[in-house]
């Protein structure tokens, strides 16, 4: 058969592999081992439900085989295998789960010198044997199969695919180690203490055993065996399961360190972070089940888009049977990843019956409340990490607050940060309202798109200077966030924008002032042209001298929020113009209307463009605003 070619991101990766200075090559062995062993969890999960009758379970094993003569390293399964086209495209294309990251990561990395690192950073899979070999062969026979192939590939030139003969259904890497450089030893990768060493360090809760011949010396017996003669000695060879076998989460937790813990999941989910949370759960009732959840330090590149994929890695009894089981995770919490391993559950569960599947149910109520405890806990306790976690994954909280009509606000209330007028930090909903003052009638927040924003508000000033906390908002979710919790304590959440916060006296004195000025407010508004629904004179105005509130459904954060959405037309708020009746502008729109109705017509139009640049909005037509500016400086 004829040489081909790899594809030219696979080539790419390869080149890499080959010629990178990397120091973690040791992670080879981690990748090879890893495919061996979901390769038996196909083959075991095909016997038990019904596939391949009389397999026996206890035989399948993964094998390593030093040979310092051949300069051959060698890992052997007897997992499901591969057939021709199987190994074509599996091993010829890059396209597959964990080297779909590397793939993305290489296109963000173009031309960037760092790029190497990026090897450590992701599950590379299959291609790292290619950073300790000059030639990898793979030798496989697919389940079910007589015959058996080979592939065999030298680096980037491409690859051969050949039939061979091979005796027992499973895969054989065998890898011509590279010679030794000055920098790096190759050799070590065939001694028995470096495998040994690997093994226990990326591999040692692999489920299944993970074999090795080794040599052993023992005395030799001879018949005239005396005290004086020094005993003579013999080697021998014995094969030894290298791995513990135990599933980290089948361990007590005083077993597992952290460390244990860190490394299984950097493994397992392809993160090069330690996690930032850990959570194993052992629970015997209705439903038995172990699981080993873990919240991620830092938020996966593609968590935000629709590529992400929740789910937990479902096992029955030690069999994993789906990797990533959504039903297991409320969205609230899809950034956990982990796994769950339950002996109540049948094998044969598909997808289909698992959202009626009662145990299922059972294991995701628990796991969703075990979650929210230790998240609480960590707020409680461990401050900054908290934070940390919020910055990441916050805003999936508030989604899940605002989602589904606010189904699940209670559940996720206290879990949510906000940023304080009067702390400063991010606090809770309980820390604030542990601080409102007795007289306080609501809880304040107010939306801008940067915290200095909302600290400048014109409306911001009045409450604060009457010492209540006011909550800033930046996240867009925000504003319909605190329209759904709707209340604190018993008081109600309130914008600093809305008309209804200001004490009684203030708005009786500013709707006389209102009322007094009837005819040149009307003028504004006529001048205004049907852009706002009303001008009024404001109680929530102290030193400057407009602000813009909306009246009706729609929220100023709304219109903002569709705009974004549809830039051409989206659906808009009805604007109310406030103005401050002591500010020393208002005297001279006083003034124009007496005597100029055109440069009053002006005024009118800069203070509501003055108000919608506070709001936040963009203005319209800079060009005629500049003109408009301009012309009333110049007096015209
Ligand atoms: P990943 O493991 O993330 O899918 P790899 O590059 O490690 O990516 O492996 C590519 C694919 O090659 C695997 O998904 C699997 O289908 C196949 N493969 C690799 N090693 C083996 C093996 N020992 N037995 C069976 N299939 C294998
Ligand atoms: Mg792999």
């Amino acid at each position: 058969m004829s040489k081909k070619e790899f594809q030219a991101e696979s080539k790419r990766l390869l080149d890499l592999m080959i010629h990178s200075i990397y120091t973690n090559r040791e992670i080879f062995l981690r990748e090879l081992i890893s495919n061996a062993s979901d390769a038996l969890d196909k083959r075991a999960y095909r016997a038990l439900t019904g596939g391949e009758p009389g397999l026996n379970r206890n035989e399948l094993e993964i094998r390593i085989l030093p040979d310092r003569e051949a300069r051959t390293l060698t890992v052997s399964d007897n997992g499901v295998g591969m057939d021709a086209q199987a190994l074509e495209e599996n091993l010829g294309v890059i396209a597959k789960s964990g080297s779909l990251q590397f793939k993305k990561s290489m296109a963000d990395q173009e031309n960037k010198p760092e790029e190497i690192d990026i090897i450590g950073q992701f599950g590379v899979g299959f291609y790292s044997a290619f950073m300790v070999s000059d030639t990898v062969t793979v030798r496989s026979r697919a389940c079910g199969s007589d015959t058996a192939w080979e592939w065999v590939s030298s680096g980037a030139e491409g690859y051969e695919i050949r039939e061979c003969s091979k005796d027992s259904v499973g895969t054989e890497i065998i890898m011509q180690l590279k010679l030794d450089t000055e920098e790096e030893n190759y050799s070590r990768f065939l001694e028995e203490y470096t495998l040994r060493r690997l093994v226990k360090k990326y591999s040692d809760y692999i489920r299944y055993p993970i074999n090795m011949d080794v040599e052993k010396r023992r005395p030799v017996k001879t018949a005239e065996d005396s005290e004086d003669k020094a005993p003579e000695f013999e080697t021998y060879i014995e094969n030894e399961t290298l791995n513990d076998r135990i599933p980290i989460w089948h361990k007590q937790k005083s077993e597992v360190s952290d460390e244990d813990y860190n490394q299984f999941y950097k493994e397992k989910f392809s993160d090069y972070d330690n996690p930032l949370k850990t959570i194993h759960v052992s629970t015997e009732g209705v439903v038995s089940y172990e699981a080993l959840l873990f919240v991620p330090s830092r938020t996966p590149y593609d968590y935000y888009t629709k590529d992400y994929e929740k789910g937990l890695q479902l096992y029955s009894s030690g069999v994993l049977i789906m990797d990533r089981c959504a039903e297991l995770l409320p969205e609230h919490f899809r950034f956990v990843r982990g796994v769950v391993d339950s002996q109540d559950l049948s094998l044969n569960i598909s997808r289909e019956m698992l959202q009626q599947n009662r145990q299922v149910q059972v294991i995701a109520g628990n796991i969703e409340k075990k979650i929210k405890r230790e998240l609480l806990k960590m707020l409680e306790n461990e401050r900054e990490s908290y934070e940390t976690f919020f910055k990441n994954f916050g805003l999936q909280l508030k989604y899940g607050v605002a989602g589904e009509f606010g189904a699940h606000k209670d559940d996720l209330k206290d879990l949510l940060l906000f940023y304080s007028s009067t702390e400063q930090k991010m606090v809770s909903l309980a820390e604030y309202a542990s601080r409102m003052k007795e007289d306080q009638k609501f809880v304040y927040y107010a939306c801008a798109d940067t915290i200095i924003k909302a600290d400048r508000l014109p409306q911001t000033e009045t409450v604060k200077a009457k010492g209540y906390e006011i909550l800033y908002l930046t996240d867009e979710v925000d504003d319909f966030v605190m329209q759904i919790l709707h209340e604190l304590d018993g008081k109600e959440i309130k914008s600093v924008s809305s008309d209804d916060i200001a004490d009684e006296e203030e708005r009786k004195t500013a709707e006389e002032q209102t009322k007094e000025h009837k005819e040149l407010l009307d003028f504004v508004k006529d001048s205004l042209n049907g852009k706002v629904k009303e001008v009024r004179f404001s109680e929530k105005l102290k030193t400057h001298p407009v602000f813009l509130s909306s009246d009706g459904a729609i929220s100023l954060e709304m219109e903002k929020y569709f705009a974004q959405a549809n830039p051409e037309g989206g659906m808009k708020a009805e604007h109310i113009l406030e103005l401050n009746a002591s500010h020393p502008v208002l005297a001279l729109l006083k003034e124009a209307f007496a005597s100029d109705k055109e440069r009053a017509s002006q005024l009118s139009e800069l203070l509501y463009q003055l108000a919608l640049l506070i709001a936040g909005f963009p203005i319209e037509d800079p060009t005629a605003y500049a003109d408009l500016v301009c012309a009333l400086l110049a007096g015209k």
